[in-house]
């Protein structure tokens, strides 16, 4: 489950809201800008809510019921993901699960409940008689049908007792009404449902299928133009027309249905889809994962056992399991395990590389995109005051904080953390793209020419660059043509400055000066001025825009006439305007918009 987002409208609901924070690592408190400080600010109840909803992320709403479920409403009719929605009284008195029973809120409803010390309103009549929500089994259990499981529940409801078949620990403690001789059974087991409306069948996640390995099939994965010849393990499947088993992910995931079905097994009871770890780049195989819902391990075999499925599932399971088929023709093996079990306990998952930009500073100009991601990293690097800006991180998430400034180091030890399966996420300012650190990670992989860290998932997220965060609070100064420079000869000789800084001032640009000054380079800055001012008018306005989205930001428009070096610091973007750039006063509220504007004379 995701981390909840604990919402708050006013000062008076921030300690309960603390507390409940303290249950939920990762969760974060969402506060009503100009009213309270906390975590995330919003500006408005009813679109924070829909959005957060619609994310599927748990709400814990410290207000009353009926505002939270008039926020909501209009999502409603939608069936598809339900997170849990509860709403807290302000001062922690009463806790009311609202909405996503499916999903575990009166179980977060105790919790919280709990932590305050009063009784959480519960209303879930199953739940309420048996202590438990029958058809919310725990992770690793799924429900064959909720159809059946609510009829199921309401004729245990009418007064029915039940027998329990499997391994059901959760139910121990349930006040079920349990009969050895009852009609009815509530079920745990891997074989698929057959339909009886006296069962209520939950599947435990314990089946791994291996699909066929080794060189042979991944080549074929690779699709030389479809042909299927060549290697050894295709030449079977060719023959009996099933080529399309190792390449294409309907064909995967056919073979493995039909194996499942073979056994009378429910493609509920899948816990992972295993393939050879030379595989880990094969789309198809990722989608037929996806198509079967689970998730997608991998294994590798020596060269000289060869191929066969089974022999993934001998590599990649560390339980003892019993193999239930077995085909190296078909390119299928499945394993069955006696209880659920961890798909991440399953040989290695393919690793992840997400390179990110933080924005500026603040939580509201960093992309969704970059919040998930950091939101399911295992392992999270970058310059150390960056991976502060990007916490807090749960208890299990690795921190790798450094103050070390050798960017490449840092990319070529993602990428080992990555190629060994874990998720990590590289933290940089603004943009990750901007004199940041998704051009050091790609210098690294190119130079590695390594095949474990060419097999990562490797992503790039976007981000608010200083200049484009600058640009919006002053205006629109970037509204025609511009350009970005940094200012540093640390990576660049300072003549290649020197000349793109004239190209830059002649073509008329508009130039977002990045890194202007630092102590260890004092009088790059006033040069760059003396170029620039040999074309550009003194009048010329210049936005400073200083820790632009962080606290104490300062944002100041001069003229380049004005402008001294001692203006500007290591933390100030400079956007220096073109011949057009214009300002004029912003009326009541006193400062000035600066604008280039999209014409040109
Ligand atoms: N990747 C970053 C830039 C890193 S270079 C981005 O896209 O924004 C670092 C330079 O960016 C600093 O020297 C400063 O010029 C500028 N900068 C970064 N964050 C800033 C902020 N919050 N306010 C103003 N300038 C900032």
């Amino acid at each position: 489950m995701n981390a909840p987002a604990i919402v708050i409208l006013g000062a008076g609901a921030l300690e309960t809201a603390r507390r409940i924070q303290m249950l939920y690592a990762g969760s974060q408190v969402y506060a009503l800008q100009g009213r309270v400080a906390a975590d995330v600010p919003y500006t408005e109840l009813g679109a924070q809510l829909r959005e957060l909803y619609a994310s599927g992320t748990p709400i814990v709403a410290l207000c009353a019921a009926g505002i939270v479920i008039r926020c909501v409403a209009p999502l409603l009719a939608n069936k598809g993901v339900e997170p849990p929605v509860l709403a807290v009284a302000e001062d922690g008195s009463a806790v009311v699960p609202l909405l996503g029973g499916l999903a575990g809120v009166n179980v977060m409803a105790r919790e919280i409940a709990a932590a305050l010390n009063v009784s959480p309103a519960i209303t879930t009549s199953g739940e309420l008689r048996f202590g438990t929500c029958v058809l919310n089994p725990p992770e690793g259990y799924a429900l064959a049908d909720i159809g059946q499981g609510k009829r199921f529940v309401s004729d245990l409801l009418a007064g029915e007792s039940t027998r329990v078949e499997g391994e059901a620990p959760w139910l121990d403690d349930a006040q079920l009404p349990r009969s050895a001789s009852a009609r009815l059974a509530i079920r745990v087991t891997p074989r698929a449902w057959d339909g009886r409306d006296d069962e209520l069948v939950i599947h435990p996640r314990s089946v791994v299928v291996a699909v066929s390995g080794g060189a042979g099939a991944g080549a074929a994965a690779d699709g030389a133009a479809g042909s299927a010849a060549g290697s050894a393990s295709a030449g079977v499947a060719a023959s009996t027309g099933a080529a399309s088993a190792y390449t294409s992910s309907a064909g995967i995931a056919a073979n493995v249905r039909a194996a499942l079905n073979e056994h009378g097994l429910a493609t509920l009871s899948l816990a992972a889809l295993l393939a050879a770890s030379d595989r880990m780049t094969d789309p198809a195989l990722a989608e037929a994962a996806a198509s079967l819902n689970v998730p997608l391990r991998f294994a590798q075999t020596r060269p000289e056992d060869g191929a066969p499925p089974s022999n993934l599932l001998h590599a990649a399971l560390r339980l003892p399991y019993e193999t239930l088929h077995d085909d190296p023709d078909a390119g299928v093996a499945l394993a069955l395990t006696p209880l659920a079990i961890d798909a991440n306990t399953i040989g290695m998952g393919r690793g992840r590389l997400t390179v990110i930009g933080l924005g500026p500073g603040s939580a509201e100009l960093m992309v969704p995109a970059a919040r998930l991601a950091l939101d399911h990293a295992t392992d999270i690097l970058g310059y150390e005051t960056y991976v502060k800006m990007a916490g807090p991180f749960r208890a299990e998430q690795r921190v790798h904080g450094t103050d070390n400034r050798e960017e490449l180091q840092r990319a070529r030890h993602a990428f080992e953390l990555a190629s060994a399966g874990r998720s990590v996420v590289m933290v940089s300012s603004g943009d990750p793209g901007v004199f940041a650190m998704a051009a050091a990670v790609l210098e690294a992989l190119e130079a590695a020419a390594n095949d474990a860290w060419s097999a990562v998932e490797l992503a790039i997220v976007p981000g608010v660059s200083a200049a484009l965060a600058t640009a919006a609070q002053a205006g629109a100064p970037l509204g025609h043509d511009f350009c970005m420079l940094s200012l540093s000869d640390n990576l660049k000789p300072w003549s290649i400055i020197e000349t793109r800084l004239r190209h830059a001032a002649e073509a008329d640009l508009v130039m977002a000066f990045y890194n202007p000054i630092s102590r260890a380079r004092p009088w790059q800055l006033d040069k760059a001025l003396d170029i620039v001012r040999a074309y550009r008018a003194a009048a010329t306005p210049v936005v400073l825009g200083r820790d632009i989205g962080r606290p104490g930001s300062t944002l100041r428009t001069v003229t380049l006439g004005e402008l001294r070096s001692s203006d500007v610091d290591m933390r100030t973007m400079v956007i220096v305007g073109s011949s057009t750039t214009r300002r004029f006063a912003k009326g009541v509220e006193g400062g000035e918009w600066v604008y280039t504007p999209r014409w040109y004379e």
